[in-house]
């Protein structure tokens, strides 16, 4: 393959091909669904059939999880008055929408890794016969 650059972490960030940061890794007009790959470089982003699981429970459940156990610990600290429902209910909430919005980064920093371990190959190329 060609590409022998680095990808970069500040690529996965913007959510932007983590080698040339010239193309978005969401499909277009997708908040959470990624394209096939990225055109410039010429690879696909999943690299293999079910490449995104680890992220969701590596990346995602952990940034999350993270989140509601930040938001409980707040709540008991400030607001242990409040009742056990509003204290147990708000980080759970919290944890289930920051899921949700993490998804994509979830991916990205997914693919980030992956990438430093495992740089690309010529099985990678979106169109094989180039
Ligand atoms: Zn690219």
């Amino acid at each position: 393959m060609k590409n022998k650059r680095s990808p970069t972490l500040m690529n996965a960030v913007m959510l932007r091909c983590l080698y040339c940061g010239q193309t978005s890794l969401l499909r277009k007009g997708s908040l959470l669904e990624f394209a096939d790959g990225c055109a410039e470089c010429n690879y696909k982003y999943e690299r293999e059939v079910g490449y995104f699981s680890g992220a969701s429970w590596m990346m995602t459940y952990t940034f999350s999880a993270l989140i509601a156990m930040l938001a409980g610990a707040y709540m008991v600290w400030k607001h242990s008055d409040a009742g056990d429902l509003i204290v147990a209910s708000i980080p759970a909430l919290l944890g289930a929408i920051s899921a949700l919005l993490f998804i994509p980064w979830g991916r990205a920093f997914w693919m980030w890794f992956d990438h430093l371990l495992h740089p690309l190959t010529d099985a990678d190329r979106l169109n094989q016969n180039n």
